[in-house]
């Protein structure tokens, strides 16, 4: 990629950030390579190209198949060529590759597990909080994540939001004044180009009660060739503005990433991340402290790791809330709290998203509260003596 980071960040941290390997394309030109408009057009997409970059588990390929009409598979050659090529539990596999696993939904898994349809006063809009909105744009992403909650239309062209249904999602959000901070997802928003996203930007902008813009966004992993130095600075004209991306392993940390989220916080972005939790690829302490550290090194603050949500076809991948737990009392205290996000649950039904802690406090009695550290040791807390007036 052209214009890396700018000068000042250390040899000693740049080398925990080596270059994505290439895999099958070893012998693409630089030029195409660092071409976000290249990869899109050679994605991987079926079970034909799967087999050029990995060896083919059985499950894979029958699921390849069977999953045709029920989700797409999409893989950019950047994080296809990330896979493991022999092994089928590989983190980055994972996420990108189908199982037949998906393809026998439980009872209590939901197409719409968040209800966000249900939340919407117009189509694509999802108003449930009080004071944001989340502004739904494309069914497209760079890659298919065989997680995403809204499988229901992500990859489904008739999904997309067209001219109409943006014009009617802005007219609601410009006759709604407590609607302060407006959230553009999909799908990915970085599929549509720079030109296209600036105009919706700036319509959003010009709304005097919006104060907030973010941009839901998982190209930073999926293909951080798209954050080129015109989109960051782009994006800038339109502060305040915060990315949320969607790093889940150690792995997808490469140089190809940092100087993605390089170029956003040059340009004065400030970037979170939302990690799913999900089994074989993040589900233990470690991985989740490391991926933590290398987010921090990114200038990406880890904001929130998100309980996989019960939709449809994600019965393997979700871990239990005890797991989640378990990796939160290995965080905090451990290392900085700059490394500890919020571990949510999003509640089916749609009931937003609900913090999970571990118990830090131990009993409230009268005048003190008693806690416990992240050691274990107790410690008591007295309370100001009641104001007497
Ligand atoms: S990038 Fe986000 S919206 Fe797109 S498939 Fe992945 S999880 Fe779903």
């Amino acid at each position: 990629m052209e214009d890396g980071p700018k000068p000042g960040v250390p040899d000693h941290i740049l080398a925990r950030f080596p270059a994505a390997p290439r895999g099958p394309w070893a012998d693409v030109p630089e030029a195409q390579w660092s071409d976000w408009h290249w990869h899109m057009q050679h994605r991987v997409r079926d079970l034909e190209g799967l087999s050029t970059v990995i060896r083919v588990s059985e499950d894979e390929a029958r699921a390849a198949i069977a999953s045709k009409d029920v989700f797409d598979i999409g893989i950019t050659p950047y994080y296809a060529a990330l896979m493991d090529r022999d092994d089928p539990g590989c983190p980055v596999r994972i996420q990108a590759t189908p199982r037949m696993a998906e393809l026998t939904p439980t009872p209590w898994e939901m197409a719409d597990p968040l209800a966000e349809e249900r939340d919407m006063p117009v189509q694509g809009v999802t108003h449930r909080y009080p004071d944001r909105v989340l502004f739904y744009v494309t069914q497209n992403c760079a890659m298919f994540c065989r997680h995403c909650t809204r499988k229901r239309k992500v990859a489904d062209p008739s999904t997309a939001a067209n001219d109409a249904q943006i014009d009617e999602g802005i007219a609601y959000v410009a006759r709604t004044p407590q609607v302060r901070d407006v959230i553009v997802s999909g799908g990915d928003p970085l599929t549509w180009s720079d030109g296209r996203l600036e105009h919706l930007l700036e319509r959003l902008r010009a709304i005097p009660h919006v104060e907030i813009l973010r941009i839901g966004t998982r190209t930073p992993v999926t293909l951080p060739q798209r954050i080129t130095t015109e989109t960051a600075r782009m994006l800038a004209r339109f502060q305040p503005l915060f990315v949320n991306t969607h790093f889940n392993h150690p792995k997808e940390c490469t140089r190809e990433a940092f100087t993605a989220c390089a170029r956003l916080a040059d340009a004065g972005i400030p970037i979170g991340n939302q990690m799913v939790l999900l089994k074989g690829v993040n589900d233990d302490p470690a991985t989740v402290l490391r991926l933590n550290h290398l987010l921090l090194m990114m200038r990406v603050k880890p904001y929130y790791i998100f309980q996989c949500d019960l939709n449809e076809g994600n019965s393997h991948l979700r871990t239990s809330v005890d797991k989640g737990l378990e990796i939160l009392e290995a965080l905090r205290g451990w290392t900085s709290g700059m490394a500890v996000p919020y571990y949510v649950i999003d509640a089916p039904g749609g009931g937003g998203k609900v913090p999970v802690l571990p118990q830090y406090v131990i009993a409230r009695e009268p005048g003190r509260t008693i806690v416990r550290n992240f050691r274990g040791t107790r410690h008591v807390y007295t309370e100001p003596e009641p104001d007497k007036g």
